[in-house]
């Protein structure tokens, strides 16, 4: 067969079709357009096979990215899915949301002469495409085993754990106290990113396959209706495995944060995302909005408020342009439909008598980078400014919530920040037979660093139970 690959020279990068700003901000759909059978095999014809690839070592899962790719290109499907498959639990979720511009993408080395390979899309080409030809089948293991495995929480990082100990042939049992699998998969991320059909699609996937979920059961201190001691947990199982995301968010201590009209950005983006539709005191339309923040969460809120036809909407960033921590495909993006930036700003009162009507905010100096290379902030001396705002969505970040006192066991060691501590190479807590992985060991992070968690720590889970 003659080389298919190496095209990057003479085929331009193309991402997915973006619907048009006019047209995604009047509703909630995807807003890139998915590849089709053309588009991907010559996008992925693109890569120029190197022989040690940065994309993968810069991707959390090293993903064989360069062999997919070329499987690809020759329309050799099935053994793309197979490969891709076998390193990312959920290729089809990384490929939509990953920061690519920030891992495997901004890190293909054709950049900067030509324009890198699109390898998220055609991640998530490969297996929508398998979904669709009927070649995910459920887990099947080798041997079902006795000993069973509680993992807390059914977000990417314990569904990731239930699959790898599917595989494995253990008996997967997942409790949340939401009442469907995803975590912020399915109630922080808006569908305008992720739609809740790929989501639910793997929960059928993973119930296929043998994991039993127990949802709307929260994991406390007592067990009583609709919750489940920690102790009783551990009691029910060889071995528990807690996934359970950070939730605590984090707070300004600002003149006027109880006024009404000042939210936090998760119960926005929970409210916004309910089946009945947002309440009146959630919902952004016609509404002056504020998002103080520059991270991914902002950049939801800012987005979820255009499109519930708010009558402006603008990010409050300290820091520029260049220092978000945001994706810079989701600021363009947010730019694209109207939203303003205001850089270099930090509110410092939110201003009404009951309900908020302004935001009073300072100017700020940027000075020299800190050790993880982001410049230190500085308030400029009587540089307010003041801007209207009927609604003030804080994204600020979360905290892990104290789970020893919740749960009331002293023994489950956190740090400081309260994140579960870990033997780092093998995942286990304080307790013996007790695992952690994902947001609650990390602080708050990525989809595919909570899957490359759940795929280490199921292994590491197996391991000691087979010794056990
Ligand atoms: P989670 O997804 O938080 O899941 C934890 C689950 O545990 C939840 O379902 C929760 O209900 C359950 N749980 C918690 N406590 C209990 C308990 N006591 N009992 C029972 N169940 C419990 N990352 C990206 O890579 N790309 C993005 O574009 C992106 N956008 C984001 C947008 C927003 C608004 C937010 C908030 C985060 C975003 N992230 C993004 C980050 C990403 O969602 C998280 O890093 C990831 O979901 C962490 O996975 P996890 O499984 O550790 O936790
Ligand atoms: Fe890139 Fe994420 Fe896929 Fe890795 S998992 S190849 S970082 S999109
Ligand atoms: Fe292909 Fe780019 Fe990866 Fe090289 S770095 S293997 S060109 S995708």
């Amino acid at each position: 067969m003659s080389n298919v690959m190496l095209k990057f020279i003479s085929l331009d990068q193309h991402q997915p079709d973006k619907r048009p700003a006019e047209e995604r901000s009047q509703d909630f759909l995807e807003t890139y357009r998915r590849f089709s059978d053309e588009q991907a095999k010559t996008q992925a014809s693109r890569c120029s096979q190197c022989g040690v690839p940065f994309c993968s070592t810069k991707c959390p899962l090293s993903n064989y990215i360069p062999d997919w790719l070329k499987l690809t290109a020759e329309n050799r499907l099935d053994e793309a899915y197979a490969l891709s498959s076998e390193t990312n639990s959920f290729p089809e979720i990384c490929g939509r949301i990953c920061p690519q511009d920030r891992l495997c993408e901004g890190s293909c080395v054709i950049e900067p002469g030509f324009k890198s390979v699109t390898i998220g899309a055609v991640e998530a080409y490969i297996t929508d495409h398998a979904f669709e030809q009927g070649l995910v089948k459920p887990v099947v293991p080798v041997k079902e085993l006795l000993p069973s495995v509680g993992i807390v929480g059914a977000g990417p990082c314990g569904m990731a754990a239930a699959v790898v100990l599917r595989q494995k042939g253990y008996q997967v049992h997942i409790y949340d106290r939401y009442d469907r699998a995803g975590g912020l998969l399915t109630y922080g991320i808006p569908t305008f990113k992720l739609e809740k059909s790929i989501v639910t699609r793997r929960q059928k996937w993973l119930e296929e396959s043998g994991v039993v979920f127990h949802f709307n059961t929260n994991i406390s201190d007592k067990s009583g209706e609709g919750t489940i001691a920690f102790s009783d947990l551990r009691q029910r199982h060889d071995a528990v495995f807690i996934a359970t995301g950070v939730y605590q968010r984090k707070e300004v201590k600002l003149l006027g944060t109880q006024l009404n009209g000042v939210v936090q950005a998760l119960d926005y983006l929970m409210n916004s995302q309910q089946e009945s539709g947002p309440s009146a005191s959630m919902n952004a339309k016609g509404k002056n909005v504020v998002v103080v923040g520059g991270g991914d969460t902002a950049m939801d809120c800012l987005r979820t408020a255009i499109r519930q036809g708010a009558k402006s909407v603008k990010c409050l960033y300290r820091r520029d342009k260049a220092n978000m921590p945001g994706s810079m495909r989701e600021v363009k993006n947010a730019e694209e439909e109207g939203v303003e930036f205001i850089w270099q700003a930090a509110p410092e009162a939110f201003i009404g008598a009951e309900h908020v009507e302004a935001i009073r905010a300072l100017r700020t100096e940027l000075g020299l980078p800190d050790a993880g290379g982001r410049q230190s902030v500085k308030i400029i001396d009587n540089s307010q400014f003041t801007l209207p705002a009927d609604m003030v969505i804080k994204a600020l970040g979360f905290d892990p919530e104290p789970l020893s006192e919740l749960w009331g066991d002293p023994t489950l060691q956190t740090s400081r920040s309260g994140a579960i501590s870990v033997d780092r190479k093998n995942f286990m807590t304080s307790i013996e037979g007790v695992f952690a992985g994902g947001d609650i060991v990390r602080g708050a992070s990525l989809v595919v660093w909570a899957v490359r968690d759940g795929q280490d720590a199921a292994l590491q889970i197996a391991q000691w139970l087979s010794k056990k």
